[in-house]
C-alpha cells in the first residue's frame, strides 16, 4: 500500500533484486497514476488500486491489455488487503489514512510490514491487541524500530530495560528558536542523512518524527513510557539500541539506507544478500551523541506528554500535526507554529480514556477542524 511513495518505490527495488523471493499481488497509489501504471506493467500484480477516482479512467485505459484488475476509491484499499493470495501487506501510506486498511489486513490474518507509523500512534492499543488476537506479526520498517527488532533477535525471552531511539536532529540541530522563525519549507525539506517523503522529512526537522517513533516503539515492543529514551546522533549510523536487564547494550549499525529495513521486514527471519553500500570506518572517524533540545523542538516533549496522558491524546497529537505539516507545506504557517497548533489541540480536545475505533475516527476529525481554526485565526 502506497507503492509510488518513497518507501513503496524502494520496496519495489528490493523486490526487483529478489524476484525469486517475492511476488507482487497488489499495488496501491493515492494519485500518482503514471508511476502506478509503470509499476503495474513491470511487476504484473493481480490488481492495482488508484485511490483518487479522478485517475481511474486513465489507469484502466493504460492497463487494458494487461491481466491486471483496476480498482478505485478508499474502500477498495480495505477490500484488496483481504485477497487470499496475499501473505504480507507493506503499509506505506502517509498518515492517518493507513489506519483502516491496516486494521482490515490484520483482521484478514495478513502479516504486516509497518512503515505507516501513524497507525500505531493513533490507535496503538487497538491495533496491537487486534494483532495479538489474530496471531498476526507486525514487522517494523521504520529504521529505528527495525534496529531494535534486530537487536532483540535471539533475546525474545529476555526482558528489555529500555530502548534508546537515535535521532539525527534534522537539518536545524543546534539552532535556537529565534533562528527558526523564518525557516522556509525548502530548508526544512533538506534532511542531512535520509532521503524520505515530504511528511516524514518535515516531521524529522521538527523532531515530531522522533516523538511519533517513541509512541510507535511503545506499542511495537510493549514498553512503558519510561522505557523509551531518545538520543541525538547526528551521523545516523547507529539506528537504535536496546538495553537489557544485565545492563548490556546492543545496537544495530549501518549506513542510512531505507532499503535495508524494508528488505528485512519482508525477508525476516532470513537475511538476503544485497549490494547496498557498506559502512566504511574511514568515512566516520567519530560517532557523537547529545541530548535532544526539547526547549527549541517542543514536539518531542509534546509527544511524551500525549503518551503519558494516553487514551485518545496520541490521536490528537497526530491529527493536529498532520494538519500543521500540510499547512506549513502550503506556506500558511511558520515552522515553530506547528508545535503551537499541536500544543493547543492537546489542551483543548476532550479526553477519552479507553477509545474504540469510532472514538479515534471522531477524535481525528474534530482535532483537524480545531487545528484548521487555529491556522486561520
Ligand atoms: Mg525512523
Amino acid at each position: 500500500m502506497g507503492s509510488t511513495g518513497s518507501i513503496g518505490t524502494q520496496a519495489l527495488e528490493v523486490i526487483a533484486a529478489n524476484v525469486h523471493a517475492f511476488e507482487v499481488e497488489v499495488l496501491t497509489a493515492n494519485h500518482n497514476a503514471e508511476l502506478l501504471v509503470q509499476q503495474a506493467r513491470r511487476f504484473k500484480p493481480n490488481a492495482v488500486v488508484i485511490v483518487n477516482e479522478e485517475h481511474y479512467a486513465f489507469v484502466r485505459e493504460q492497463l487494458r491489455n494487461e491481466p491486471v484488475k483496476v480498482y478505485t476509491g478508499e474502500s477498495a484499499l480495505c477490500s484488496v488487503v483481504e485477497m487470499d493470495t496475499i501473505d504480507l501487506v507493506l503499509t506505506a501510506l502517509v498518515g492517518y489514512s493507513g489506519l483502516k486498511p491496516t486494521i482490515k489486513a490484520i483482521e484478514a490474518g495478513k502479516s504486516i510490514a509497518l512503515a505507516n507509523k501513524e497507525t500505531l500512534v493513533v490507535a496503538g492499543e487497538l491495533v496491537t491487541s487486534l494483532a495479538r488476537a489474530k496471531g498476526v506479526n507486525i514487522y517494523p520498517v521504520d529504521s529505528e524500530h527495525s534496529a531494535i527488532f534486530q537487536c532483540m533477535m535471539g533475546e525474545f525471552h529476555n526482558k528489555i530495560e529500555k530502548v534508546i531511539l537515535t535521532a539525527s536532529g534534522g537539518p536545524f540541530r543546534g539552532k535556537k528558536k529565534n533562528e527558526l522563525l523564518s525557516i522556509t519549507k525548502s530548508q526544512a525539506l533538506k534532511h542531512p542523512n535520509w532521503s524520505m517523503g515530504a511528511k516524514v522529512t518535515i516531521d524529522s526537522a521538527s523532531l515530531m518524527n522522533k516523538g511519533l517513533e517513541v509512541i510507535e516503539a511503545k506499542w511495537l515492543f510493549g514498553l512503558s513510557t519510561k522505557q523509551v529514551e531518545v538520543v541525538v546522533h547526528p551521523q545516523s549510523i547507529i539506528h537504535s539500541l536496546v538495553q537489557f536487564e544485565d545492563g548490556s547494550l546492543k545496537a544495530q549499525l549501518g549506513v542510512p539506507d531505507m532499503r535495508l529495513p524494508i528488505q528485512f521486514a519482508l525477508s525476516y527471519p532470513a537475511r538476503l544478500k544485497s549490494d547496498f553500500p557498506r559502512f566504511d570506518f574511514s568515512n566516520y572517524p567519530s560517532l557523537t551523541f547529545e541530548k535532544p533540545d526539547t526547549e527549541t523542538f517542543r514536539n518531542l516533549a509534546l509527544a511524551f506528554e500525549a503518551l503519558n496522558r494516553a487514551g485518545n491524546m496520541p490521536c490528537v497529537l497526530n491529527a493536529a500535526n498532520e494538519v500543521a505539516v500540510a499547512e506549513f507545506l502550503k506556506d500558511k504557517i511558520g515552522f515553530l507554529e506547528m508545535s503551537d497548533i499541536v500544543e493547543k489541540c492537546l489542551e483543548k480536545m476532550d479526553f477519552i480514556k479507553s477509545p474504540g475505533y469510532e472514538d479515534y475516527v471522531n477524535t481525528d476529525k474534530e482535532t483537524r477542524i480545531r487545528a484548521i481554526e487555529l491556522v486561520n485565526r
